[in-house]
């Protein structure tokens, strides 16, 4: 998509908060999400936030911040899920996103700034809710430098499976323990069998592990054995979400072959609040590049516009905050990379899923798989930066990790910058591992 007057960096909000060195939210993001006060029994409903504040998409409404197209997608954003917004499709999305930046624009005497002003509900006073009724909810796996991690330490000789350079790999998941960030939940129980045992064992995970994703979200579906051509595979997606795809190795390394990960992901898998929309981050698209001595894609996965903004350069971050012993926790780095590296775009994974004939639905997650770049450091899970436990990760505020202990939180954090552009955040995915259910 062509930037437009929503991007420009010298665009500011009457929301002072929006302007603040290293805010997530200033004008040129207006990300989606479902909210009410916190301790209320008010319903849940959308919300676009801005600096520090949610602008109540339903009281704007309401109070006439809106008309036409744009007017009609606030009405859908006002409920407690997105997905009737997301089934409008992108001019929709745009009108609302350009009535947005011009009634927040600072020194422009919009009619509709009051009808906004009126509607701002303080972050610090909300709650977030999973923005979807999420119908489905696919993993795919599609960074090189994970693979090659992974499979090193499975069969240095033959890192990659044959068909990882063909095609995006996913495997389907579960949707009933996807949850918001804030979540906290159990070790998982299941199977594990030991090195050289004659029989597994069902006991509580002992090798607990993150996985640094993004949720792409889908907008707009596509009938059932109506395939979508790699062209228009972005007017599908509204936008995406940071995501951790909690992931228990011991159980996963034993049930896994040869139908695909089972136990070991579906125990939980959280999402940052706020959905990034595309047109969000279309100053951040790059090209999209296949190392020539490479297996080049089908013609079905390549075009033109692929090569030329494909790819997505979101900074990421994880952080890892050990339980608090007395003393305020301290929060350690283990990671940082970008979403560029990856070997397959977003576009071709909407494609390759429709291929078939798969219908995708508004509100459908896409994980993108793990994100690991190529240098040191840059590792999206904690099997690959300890080596499958064996050289434990030495956490800046001190101790060490080889995999997640109870107590332990793990929060991802992203965000886009480049020069001439604003730097847009997605706020972060924080989440907490218990101590496994008593047997
Ligand atoms: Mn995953």
């Amino acid at each position: 998509m062509a930037l437009d007057f929503t991007h420009d960096p010298a665009r500011r909000a009457w929301v002072a908060s929006a302007q603040a060195a290293g805010s997530d939210f200033p004008i040129q993001n207006l990300p989606f999400g479902v909210f009410r006060r916190r301790g209320s029994n008010e319903p849940w409903r959308g919300g676009v936030a801005i600096g520090d504040q949610i602008v109540c998409l339903g009281a704007a409404q309401a109070a006439g911040a809106f008309e036409g197209v744009a007017a009609r997608a606030a009405q859908a954003a006002a409920a407690p899920v997105l997905n009737g917004l997301l089934a409008q499709g992108p001019a929709a999305w745009r009108a609302l996103r350009h009535a947005l930046s011009q009634g927040l624009c600072d020194g422009v005497a919009a009619p509709q700034a009051a009808a906004l002003r009126g509607a701002l509900v303080p972050q610090a006073e909300a709650e977030m809710a999973l923005p979807l009724a999420v119908g489905d909810y696919t993993d795919f796996y599609t960074s090189l430098d994970h693979a090659l991690n992974i499979g090193r330490l499975r069969d240095p000789a033959n890192p990659l499976t044959p068909n990882f350079q063909w095609l995006p790999v996913a495997y389907h998941g579960r949707v009933s323990t996807m949850g918001v960030s804030g979540q906290r939940f159990r070790r998982p129980w299941g199977q594990v069998m030991a090195p050289g045992a004659k029989a597994p064992v069902l006991q509580p995970c002992g090798m607990l592990d993150y996985e640094l994703e993004l949720g792409i979200v889908v907008g707009q579906g596509n009938a059932a054995g109506e395939p979508v051509a790699l062209d228009a595979a972005l007017d599908h997606v509204f936008g995406i979400t940071l995501l951790n795809d909690w992931s228990a190795r011991d159980i996963q390394f034993w049930e896994m072959l040869p139908l695909g990960p089972f136990h070991a992901k579906n125990f939980a898998t959280t999402l940052s609040p706020w959905i990034v929309t595309m047109d969000a981050l279309a100053p951040y698209r790059m090209a999209w590049t296949r190392p020539a001595d490479h297996p080049q894609p089908l013609p079905y996965l390549e075009s033109a516009g692929n090569r030329a903004a494909g790819a997505l350069d979101i900074q990421l971050e994880v952080w890892l905050e050990p339980e608090a012993s007395g003393s305020a926790p301290s929060a350690s780095r283990l990671s940082r990379t970008s979403f560029r590296h990856q070997y397959w775009t977003i576009a071709q994974m909407v494609t390759h899923h429709t291929v078939g004939g798969c219908a995708l639905q508004p509100g459908d997650v896409l994980g993108s798989g793990t994100i690991s770049g190529p240098g040191a450091g840059e590792a999206g899970a904690l099997i690959e930066l300890s080596k499958f436990g064996r050289e434990p990760v030495r956490l800046e505020a001190g101790g060490e990790r080889g995999f997640l202990l109870d107590g332990d939180t793990v929060v991802l954090r992203g965000w886009c910058e480049a020069p001439g552009r604003a730097r847009i955040g997605f706020g972060e995915a924080r989440g907490t591992v218990l101590p496994a259910r008593a047997a």
